[in-house]
């Protein structure tokens, strides 16, 4: 039971990992780790299962919780309304069992969104994931039961706490089992940095998830489980982990809000605003799915407004327009080519990405400024850690690829698999 890899008592030290064997990794507590973590814990009134995981898991995530109990499904909590953990049930709905869904109240306005903007999401998930067609689920298992603030449930002699939380979403529900030392995080813990920048997404809330961390850390919890990732164990080691997360926010929010009130623009405070070094190389923040640069774009957006500064920007010409009257200045879309190839040379592919942009933008036709485009956003890709980032990238490579009429590259199995 201990000896499981999804398990560390050393987070500083530990290797992070999201796949792993289904085990019970703590008395009563059963964890299927597959991309994301989904667990079952028996209590004396039946099974309560923690985030039933994606639709496409549900038989195997089913057969795995029943070959390890047949106690009846009292009660599934959603940590949150994200595809990887609120879309699972449907096995042991069509086994006919009639568990209470819990979920934080908000949950129910994100299924609303989520049917009013099925398209967008779809296609961001395609873009984000490198996927070979736009993905989104259309069949919701609605919560049952939901709440505000809190909420306990008794399940006989055993009772568990729920706490509304924002972070990554704005229905964040962790759950704390005090006479177990239990805690579970969902996806305000996933052992990459936080996940409160994505530049494709609804607003995230940094400042609430900090809040939460600190909240969370209050417990003095024994054991963590996180929505991601390995399971945590010892009242100091977890601590460690909350309350670190949380700085590292807080070092990002703080300085975010010292240079909006100081009058910077947007783009000063994004190219100047960068995470504390040392907490950026512990094993649970690494910058491998978010980026801390978009944290800071998530931050200037909750507190400030759309416009970035330059006034230009504010009713501006057209990006096709633009890009024409760079072209001309330069002397023609060759120039534009020949000056992108020189600064990828130069290892500057900040700068020509750029060109590439006011290259194919003026010319879309020319083969050059597409293959220019595709070189740069290859390139692009391998120098990004984070995965929103190399989605995106990619996805503007591939779109050079099919102007150059060539095959898009495709991502054959995700590292991180897929999540919200
Ligand atoms: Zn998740």
């Amino acid at each position: 039971m201990t000896d499981s890899a999804m398990l560390t008592r050393d987070p500083l030290h530990a290797v992070p990992r999201v796949w792993g064997e289904p085990c019970e990794i703590a008395p009563g507590l059963f964890m299927y780790p597959a991309f994301v973590n989904t667990y079952a814990l028996k209590t004396p009134a039946g099974l309560l299962l923690v985030d039933p995981g994606f639709g496409h898991a549900s038989d195997t995530i089913r057969d795995a919780v029943r070959a390890w109990s047949d106690a009846p499904l009292h009660t599934a909590v959603y940590t949150h309304g994200h595809v990887d953990h609120a879309f699972g049930l449907r096995a042991f709905l069509a086994a006919g069992e009639r568990p209470q869904i819990v979920a934080q109240e908000n949950c129910l306005a994100r299924f609303h969104r989520y049917e009013l903007t099925h398209g967008w999401n779809a296609r961001i998930n395609q873009r984000q994931f490198s996927l070979p067609e736009p993905i989104f689920p259309k069949h919701f298992d609605w919560p049952t039961l939901t709440f505000r603030d809190a909420l306990t449930q008794r399940f006989g002699s055993l009772d568990v706490h729920y706490h509304a939380a924002k972070g990554e979403t704005d229905d964040a529900c962790w759950a704390w089992v005090p006479e177990r030392g239990y805690l579970f995080t969902g996806d305000l813990i996933i052992w990459q940095a936080p996940n409160c920048g994505n530049p494709q997404k609804v607003q995230r809330y940094p400042a609430e998830w900090a809040d939460a961390l600190d909240d969370m850390a209050g417990c003095g919890a024994e054991w963590l489980f996180p929505g991601h990732g390995l399971a945590v164990h010892g009242r100091e080691a977890v601590c460690t982990v909350l309350t670190e997360t949380s700085r590292y926010l807080r070092v990002i929010i703080d300085q975010v809000l010292e240079r909006m009130n100081a009058g910077q623009t947007p783009e000063e405070i994004f190219h100047a605003v960068e995470p504390d070094a040392e907490l950026a190389t512990r094993p649970y923040l690494a910058p491998n799915y978010d980026h801390p640069k978009f944290i800071v774009r998530n931050l200037l957006r909750l507190w400030g407004g759309w416009w970035n500064g330059n006034a230009a920007d504010l009713l501006p010409a057209t990006w096709e327009a633009q890009a024409a009257e760079v072209a001309a200045l330069a002397g023609g879309v060759g120039a534009l080519v020949a000056r992108g190839r020189a600064l990828l040379q130069e290892d500057d592919s900040k700068l020509a990405a750029h060109c590439a942009e006011w290259a194919t933008r003026a010319a879309p036709a020319n083969r050059a400024a597409q293959e220019l485009k595709r070189d740069v956003y290859q390139r692009r890709l391998t120098e990004e850690s984070s995965l929103m980032a190399q989605g995106i990238y990619r996805a503007a490579m591939n779109d050079a690829r099919a102007a150059l009429r060539e095959q898009p590259e495709r991502v054959q199995r995700l590292a991180m698999g897929w999540k919200e």
